[in-house]
């Protein structure tokens, strides 16, 4: 290989396709892209291609439905729902599924009738988005941080025991970025210590463990169809389970506390609990059921364009690649995380980094903030409910960091945490190989850049 710009395509066209595995394999370079300038200091990137884009809208496939719905008028909750339902409860394989607004009151709804309330402990991890502690201080209950374990990104259950007190009432694990948390030492924990179980599985669409999707392992399982999300309707949410009467208590919450299955009171007794307004449109079903239909294919090329992407740029030193809890058999991929080491990048911080790669063409970012230290927290706690709920000793912000500090969780959200979107991981192994060569463009230039 003489010719420096002898681009990897032209070399493959020329030596065929079988001498070009042989002898690029994995973890070989584009020739030239190591010795170019960095994008970042102006010289050409590795990539001004488009990434795919998202949500994916196919006008043939997914338009009929929708527009049938909206000729019709029948926009409130009817038999769309009720089907999309019926689709995402199989698809995730339980008995029930109820879908709401959204992923947040998926928890809130699933959190109270499970009875969680004023005065109850609920585990929670510090590595998520806000919503999943949000729903937790909306029933009135206190958040308990357990770190993260910075191999898998999820709740380190290990950790979880030490933290379970005579309040402790449930643990919301968060199967976040899309990676199962650790479901088979969870539930025996929960099992042990008589606690109910939540699953945040508002990132994780179709992610499995032993074969067995996450959002059926818990006493729920709750899930999001936020724009951003594997499914993504705009706005949307969904509560699962195989516990008929929890199910019909979601149920009845959903639609004002109105008497729904098991939950039925004399006759003309009226509203039975005290509810809320939570319902689906029938369009934003018809949204989902369009989507649900290439769930299952995305999610395979997610998880296939991932496993490539691991492997080339687990050989970049300071590069750490994520590991899987024990018995993951399919992951969702949301994001795409790995950790990164200034130490292996000569000393170039996280934030150059990013935006080297940026500048590259490559979509990243430094992820999520510590939640275990931020300012709604405080703001919970100076409420009148939660004066009136707890002592002033329970309610003191010095205390509870300390209570909660999480140094492994810090050091990851601070320093470490690179992600990548989930759309990027609907493209190519072509677009695979622009990221890593980015990476090693980046790390092999990182004294000029800094
Ligand atoms: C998106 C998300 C939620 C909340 O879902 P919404 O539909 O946006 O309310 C909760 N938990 C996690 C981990 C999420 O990513």
């Amino acid at each position: 290989m003489k010719n420096k710009n002898f681009g990897r395509r032209d070399f493959i066209r020329t030596t065929g396709l079988a001498a070009a595995g042989a002898m690029l394999g994995p973890g070989t370079l584009r020739a030239g892209v190591r010795s170019q300038l960095p994008a970042v200091l102006g010289g050409t990137p590795v990539r001004t291609k488009e990434w795919p884009a998202w949500p994916i809208w196919n006008r043939e496939t997914d338009e009929p439905l929708v527009v049938d719905d909206l000729r019709s008028g029948i926009w409130s909750r009817a038999s769309l729902v009720t089907r999309f339902e019926k689709e995402w409860g199989d698809f995730v394989g339980t008995k029930r599924c109820l879908s709401v607004v959204n992923g947040t009151n998926a928890l809130i709804t699933s959190l109270l009738q499970l009875g969680i309330g004023g005065g109850d402990e609920v585990i929670v991890p510090p590595y998520t988005f806000i919503a999943t502690v949000a729903a937790v201080l909306a029933t009135g209950a206190m958040p308990v941080f357990v770190d993260t374990d910075p191999a898998t990104w999820q709740i380190d259950a290990n950790k979880i025991e030490a933290k379970i007190t005579s309040k402790t009432r449930a643990i919301v694990p968060v199967h976040i970025l899309g990676l199962p948390a650790d479901m088979v030492k969870i539930m025996a924990i929960a099992k042990k210590h008589g606690l109910v179980v939540i699953e945040d599985a508002c990132q994780a669409h179709g992610a499995e463990i032993g074969g067995r999707k996450v959002g059926s392992f818990g006493d729920a399982g709750c899930f999001s169809f936020q724009n951003s999300k594997n499914l993504a309707i705009g706005e949307g949410g969904a509560i699962t389970s195989n516990d008929d009467a929890f199910m019909d208590k979601c149920y009845s919450y959903h639609n004002y506390g109105n008497p729904y299955g098991s939950v039925v009171g004399q006759v003309n007794a009226g509203t039975l609990i005290a509810g809320n307004k939570l319902r689906l449109t029938e369009y934003q079903a018809a949204i989902g059921i369009g989507q649900l239909k290439r769930l299952g294919a995305e999610t395979e090329l997610r998880n296939a364009n991932a496993a490539y992407l691991r492997e080339r740029i687990g050989k970049i030193p300071g590069v750490t690649p994520y590991t899987f809890s024990p018995g993951v058999t399919k992951a969702a991929f949301h994001l795409f995380p790995f950790r990164y080491d200034a130490k292996g990048f000569k000393g170039l911080p996280r934030a150059a980094f990013l935006k080297a790669l940026n500048a590259e063409g490559i979509p990243c970012s430094e992820g999520y903030a510590p939640l275990n230290k931020m300012p709604y927290l405080q703001n919970a706690f100076q409420s009148k409910n939660y004066k009136k709920m707890y002592t002033a000793a329970e309610l003191d912000i010095n205390a509870f960091n300390k209570r909660n500090n999480c140094p492994l969780n810090d050091k990851l959200c601070n320093e470490e945490a690179v992600w990548f979107y989930q759309s990027m991981l609907l493209g190519t192994r072509a677009d695979m190989d622009d990221i890593v060569d980015a990476i090693q463009k980046i790390h092999d230039n990182a004294d000029k850049i800094k």
